[in-house]
C-alpha cells in the first residue's frame, strides 16, 4: 500500500479519538492531511524586546520562565500565568483553562510566545493572554518562524493539528511522486511537488508571508496547476472521447434556410450570421454536436436555433426545443409557429397541459417539437430526433438534458444560456462542450433608463404608467413571488392588481402568475401580445424569455427582493422594440447588499459587466452553478481567482494529449487523473 492512503488513525501520535476529529475536517487518510492546507500563517520572525513592545501590537517574545502561578477565580476558572522576562524586562502570560500546562510549564525554561500584546487590568505591565508557545529546547517546529494555522473542530487544538501535521507531512513526503513531465515544471518555473507540500505547511525561513497568505506563493501556484490540470485533462479527454462517437451528419440544400431567412423581417446581426455558420459547421461533422450558446438578454438566440433546427428538418430529421417553464414554451410555440409561416415545417407544442399529440411525435409527423420537461417523460417517443434545443440551459439540470439527448440516437445538441460567463469558466462548467457567443445586440436597441424610485413617491410611477400607455406602450409591474412565502406574495401580486384597475378603470389591467391554469394563462399572455391589455401585473413567471417589443415600461416592485441576474433578466422584457423604454425599481427594505445590487443595475446594462458585480458582490460559485455541475470539487483552486492559471493549465493539458491521447506514455498522470474525477466522468459523458 502506498504510505499516502495510510489511515490517518495510525500515524503517530493520532489514534481514534483524534481520527474522528480529523474527520470532521475531511481528513481520513495521511494524503487528505497533506491537502489539509494552512488557511493562514503566523509570522513569528519579529521577535521583540519586552521593553519595545507597544499594546496593540502581535509580537514574538523570547525569553525565561521566572514564576508560574495558578490561580482559581471565584466563578471558577483556572488561569496559569507565567512572568518571563528577557534582558530588557517582563512581561505576564496567561492561560485560561489550560490547565495541563502545569506539567509542560517550568521556571528557568526557555520558552518563546507569540501573541497580541496588552496592557493588564491594573495598568502595570504588559501581557499575552493566551498566547501560542513553543519551549525553546525541545520544540515541534524549532525553527519554523512562519507557523502555519489550520481551520480547527471543536475538541482539536491548533497545537494539537499543528504536530499532526508536522508528522504526517513528514511522513508523506517520501511517497510523493512527481508526475509532471520535467518539461511542464521548467516551462512554467514550478516548483517540484514534494517541495511545494513541504513547503506550504512549513515554510522556509526567507518566505514572503504576504503571498503565503494569499496563497499565490510558488508553492501555492503548483498545488493550484495541477488541480487545475488534471480537471482540464479530464475535460478534454471526454471531448476526445466525444469525437470518435458516431453522430449525424447533417447536409442540408439550404432551400428551407434561405426561405426562413428571406422571411423574416430584420436582417440577422453579424454575431448571428457567424453563429449560424459555426453551427452548420459543426453539423456536418459526422460527430454528435454538443454547444454552448451565450447570449445575453435579447441577442436573439432564437432566430439562431432556429436556423439550425431547420438544417436538421431539411434533412429528414425532428427537432426539439425545451424551455423551462410553460410560459416560455408557448412564447416560442407561437413566436416559431409564426415565423415559420408558408415553410412547409410542422410545428407543435408538448407540455404537461397542451399533451394530446404525442402520436405525432411518434409518427414524425411533427418536425419540430416545443415543450417543457414534459418533452422527457417516458411516453414521449420521437421517430428520429436529430437536434436538441435547451433553451435557459442554467434552468436544467445534467440530467435532464441528457434524458433529451437520450430520445435521439446522438443527436446534436444545442444548449442556450443569458447567463454571461467568461470563458474559461465556461470551458470548464460546462464540461467539453464548444462555445458560441453572441455579443451583438440587435440594431436600434436602446438603452433602458432605468431608475430606483421611492414607495413615497409612488405618485410619479402613475404618472409615468399612464404616459407611457398614452403614446402607445405597455406596461409589465413586477411582484416577487418565492416559494417559502408564496401565500402571501400572490396576496401582494393580486392586491397590486386590484389596485392598478381601481387608479386605472380607462385601461385594461391584467394578471399573470405561474398557478393559474395554463388557458387562463394563455390567454392574459396572448392578450397583453396583441395589445388589448394595458397594464400587466405578473410575477417573475415572465423573468425568462418573454418578448413582447411593444412593453416599454416595467416597475419592479420589491426590487431589493431579487438578484443581480434576475433584475438583468427581467429588464430584458423591455427595449425589445424601437421605442425607447424604462424600468423603474420600487424598493421597499433597502440592505446594504442590496444597494449594491440596484446600483449596479442602474448604471450597467451589459450582461458581462453585470455579472462581474454580481460576482463581487456574491462570490463566483453562486453564480455560474459550478455546484450542479457535476465537476470535481476543487480543494485548492478558485476558478475566479485563478483564471489565468486555469488558462495555462488548459494549453498544457491540450498539447500533452496531441502527443499522446491516451497518456499511455503518462502512467502515473493516468492513475491521479482517475482519483481526481472518481465517478464523475459518467455524467459528463452523458450530458
Ligand atoms: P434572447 O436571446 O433573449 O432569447 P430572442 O431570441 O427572444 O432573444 O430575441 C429578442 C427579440 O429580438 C425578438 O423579438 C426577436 O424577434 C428580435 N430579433 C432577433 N434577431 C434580430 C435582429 N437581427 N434584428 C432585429 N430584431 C431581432
Ligand atoms: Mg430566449
Amino acid at each position: 500500500m502506498n504510505g499516502l492512503n495510510l489511515p490517518i488513525q495510525y500515524l503517530k501520535g493520532v489514534g481514534p479519538k483524534k481520527a474522528n476529529l480529523l474527520k470532521k475536517l475531511g481528513i481520513q487518510t495521511v494524503k487528505d492531511a497533506l491537502y489539509y492546507l494552512p488557511s493562514q500563517y503566523e509570522d513569528r520572525r519579529n521577535k521583540k524586546n519586552i521593553f519595545d513592545i507597544k499594546p496593540g501590537e502581535i509580537v514574538t517574545v523570547e525569553g525565561h520562565i521566572v514564576q508560574i502561578n495558578e490561580i482559581k477565580t471565584k466563578t471558577n476558572l483556572s488561569i496559569i500565568e507565567a512572568i518571563i522576562s528577557d534582558a530588557t524586562g517582563y512581561l505576564m502570560a496567561k492561560w485560561f483553562n489550560q490547565l495541563y500546562l502545569k506539567k509542560i510549564l517550568k521556571t528557568k525554561q526557555k520558552i518563546k510566545i507569540f501573541g497580541k500584546a496588552q496592557i493588564d487590568w491594573s495598568g502595570n505591565y504588559i501581557e499575552i493572554v493566551n498566547p501560542e508557545y513553543e519551549i525553546v529546547e525541545n520544540s515541534n517546529h524549532q525553527n519554523h518562524e512562519i507557523v502555519p494555522v489550520y481551520r480547527v473542530t471543536q475538541g482539536l487544538s491548533q497545537r494539537q493539528i499543528q504536530s499532526i501535521m508536522k508528522v504526517a507531512v513528514e511522513f508523506a513526503i517520501p511517497f510523493i511522486e512527481e508526475y509532471l513531465p520535467e518539461k511542464i515544471l521548467k516551462k512554467l518555473n514550478l516548483p517540484y511537488l514534494n517541495e511545494s507540500l513541504k513547503s506550504i505547511h512549513f515554510p522556509p525561513k526567507d518566505s514572503d508571508v504576504k503571498s503565503l497568505n494569499e496563497k499565490n506563493s510558488l508553492f501555492h501556484k503548483r498545488i493550484i496547476f495541477d488541480e487545475l490540470f488534471l480537471l482540464q485533462l479530464g475535460i478534454l479527454m471526454m471531448k476526445q472521447s466525444r469525437l470518435i462517437e458516431k453522430g449525424i451528419s447533417f447536409n442540408p440544400e439550404g432551400k428551407l434556410l434561405r426561405k426562413f431567412l428571406e422571411n423574416l423581417p430584420f436582417k440577422l446581426t453579424n454575431a448571428q450570421q457567424r453563429v449560424i455558420t459555426e453551427i452548420l459547421q459543426d453539423m456536418k461533422k459526422p460527430t454528435p454536436m454538443n454547444r454552448l450558446l451565450q447570449g445575453d438578454v435579447g441577442s436573439g438566440k432564437t432566430v439562431v436555433a432556429l436556423a439550425a433546427m431547420l438544417a436538421a428538418i431539411e434533412c429528414g430529421y425532428q427537432a426539439a426545443l425545451m424551455a423551462p417553464t410553460e410560459i416560455l414554451a408557448e412564447q416560442h410555440y407561437l413566436n416559431i409557429y409564426s415565423m415559420l409561416k408558408g415553410l412547409p415545417v410542422n410545428v407543435l407544442i408538448y407540455t404537461s397541459t397542451h399533451n394530446k399529440h404525442a402520436n405525432l411525435i411518434a409518427s414524425g409527423d411533427a418536425n419540430l417539437v416545443v415543450g417543457t420537461h414534459a418533452l422527457i417523460q417516458e411516453d414521449v417517443h420521437f421517430k428520429n430526433l436529430g437536434f436538441v434545443v435547451i433553451d435557459e440551459q442554467h434552468r436544467f439540470g445534467v440530467i435532464q438534458r441528457a434524458m433529451l439527448k437520450k430520445k435521439g440516437l446522438n443527436p446534436d445538441t444545442l444548449v442556450m444560456t443569458a447567463t454571461p460567463i467568461p470563458r474559461t469558466m465556461a470551458l470548464t462548467v460546462y464540461g467539453d462542450l464548444d462555445y458560441s457567443v453572441l455579443d451583438e445586440l440587435p440594431k436600434g436597441r436602446k438603452p433602458i433608463l432605468t431608475k430606483v424610485i421611492e414607495p413615497q413617491n409612488k405618485k410619479i410611477i402613475y404618472k409615468m404608467i399612464e404616459e407611457e400607455i398614452k403614446s402607445g406602450g405597455q406596461v409589465y409591474v413586477v411582484y416577487p413571488l418565492i416559494e417559502e412565502s408564496e401565500a402571501m406574495d400572490l396576496k401582494s401580486a393580486t392586491q397590486g392588481y386590484e389596485g392598478l384597475q381601481k387608479l386605472f378603470p380607462q385601461y385594461r389591467v391584467g394578471l399573470l402568475h405561474g398557478k393559474m391554469p395554463s388557458r387562463q394563462r394563455e390567454d392574459i399572455m396572448k392578450e397583453f401580445r396583441n395589445g388589448r391589455i394595458n397594464i400587466l401585473v405578473a410575477t417573475t413567471v415572465i423573468e425568462v424569455g418573454v418578448d413582447v417589443p411593444n412593453a416599454t415600461l416595467m416597475i419592479i416592485t420589491h426590487a431589493e427582493r431579487f438578484g443581480l441576474a434576475q433584475l438583468h433578466q427581467l429588464r430584458g422584457r423591455v427595449g425589445r422594440g424601437d421605442r425607447p423604454s424604462k424600468c423603474i425599481l420600487l424598493p421597499y427594505k433597502l440592505t446594504e447588499e442590496a444597494k449594491l445590487r440596484l446600483k449596479a443595475i442602474v448604471n450597467y446594462s451589459d450582461g458581462f459587466r453585470i455579472a462581474e458585480e454580481d460576482m463581487k458582490i456574491r462570490g463566483p460559485g453562486e453564480l455560474f452553478g459550478v455546484k450542479q455541475s457535476g465537476m470535481p470539487d476543487l480543494k485548492v483552486a478558485d476558478l475566479i481567482r485563478d483564471q489565468s492559471l486555469l488558462e495555462i493549465a488548459r494549453k498544457e493539458a491540450e498539447s500533452l494529449l496531441k502527443e499522446n491521447s491516451a497518456l499511455n506514455s503518462h502512467p502515473k498522470i493516468r492513475i491521479l487523473l482517475e482519483e481526481f474525477w472518481k465517478d464523475r466522468t459518467e455524467i459528463f459523458m452523458t450530458a
